[in-house]
């Protein structure tokens, strides 16, 4: 029984990978692992698509480590599940860029968890494009991107949902092309995955970075709360929901904001200077 629930997660990746063309012949891929279920089910799903269909492309596994005392721990985990997936690593820390999160945190007004946001948006698309990557892969799953929906379609961010789609072609020479493999599965398919398979992975529940109490966005967590108690009573409304969204994108057209280069890194940003060189390299106040 549990196999056959497996098998329905597994075709369901397969069939996205697929029908979008995820992953192509002579693709170097980086898949972004924070040591959770969601980008582990991403590497696994991949790797095994790859064999299967014999796939000449290389995938490797990519890992910010924000040197806070709990790093330590999801580096462990990290490295094991590439390894369970003999896949080969690259880890960034930031202390090795300057970047030291406690100070920045003592003087932006930003909530920590925008900060990491920043960094992270940041270094996963430079570094792996630095390193050759033709696409990055996130974990991203079904639930979030419904989440996410909800939240742009209440602020009537509409063009937001032209970006709902599994694959985000990159529309300039330093955006790096964005995979979600899991734009079709969700919370609940990617830990039946992870415990089938037998992948350790850190429990989302807590941020890597309770170092600073901060707890995983509580509000994201109450949104699958209400997903899933709709699901409860109508079958299937999560995957339904994002294939009706997802058709209703097609029909509007994806263009990427004006794209300036910042004046003091070059990386793409909407303003004169980005938001990560204002965090890291101004110390922004405010
Ligand atoms: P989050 O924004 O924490 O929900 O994470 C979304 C996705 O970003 C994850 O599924 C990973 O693919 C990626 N990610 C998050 N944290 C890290 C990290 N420290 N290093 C590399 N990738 C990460
Ligand atoms: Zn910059």
């Amino acid at each position: 029984m549990k196999n056959i629930m497996l098998d329905v997660v597994k075709k369901r990746i397969f069939k996205t990978i697929e029908k979008h063309k995820l992953v192509e012949e002579g693709d170097k891929i980086f898949i972004a692992l924070s040591g959770g279920k969601d980008s582990a089910t991403a590497l696994f799903a991949m790797k095994e698509y790859m064999e299967k269909n014999s796939v000449n492309c290389e995938l490797k596994a990519f890992h910010i480590n924000f040197c806070l005392p709990i790093s330590e721990k999801v580096q462990k985990v990290v490295e094991e599940q590439a390894k369970l997936a003999e896949v080969k690593m690259e880890t960034v820390y930031v202390k090795d860029l300057g970047i030291d999160l406690e100070e920045i945190r003592k003087k932006s007004s930003r909530p920590i968890c925008s900060i990491c946001g920043v960094i992270k948006r940041y270094l996963m698309n430079k570094i792996p494009r630095e390193k050759g990557a033709s696409k990055l892969a996130t974990g991203h799953n079904m639930d979030d991107f419904l989440v996410f929906f909800f939240k742009n379609f209440l602020n009537k961010n509409f063009e937001w949902i032209s970006k709902f789609r599994p694959l985000l072609k990159g529309t300039h020479p330093k955006l790096l092309t964005k995979i979600r493999p899991l734009f079709y599965v969700g919370n609940k398919e990617c830990e039946l995955f992870c415990r089938e398979k037998g992948i350790g992975y850190i429990e989302e529940d807590v941020c890597p970075h309770t170092y600073f109490n901060c707890v995983i966005d509580p509000k994201r967590k109450k949104w699958y709360e209400i997903l899933y108690k709709i699901e409860s009573f109508h079958k299937d409304f999560r995957y339904q929901m994002v294939k009706s969204i997802a058709s209703y994108a097609r029909f509007l057209k994806y263009e990427e904001s004006k794209l300036l280069e910042c004046k003091i890194c070059s990386e793409l940003t909407s303003q004169e200077i980005c938001g990560f060189c204002k965090l890291v390299r101004k110390n922004e106040n405010k």
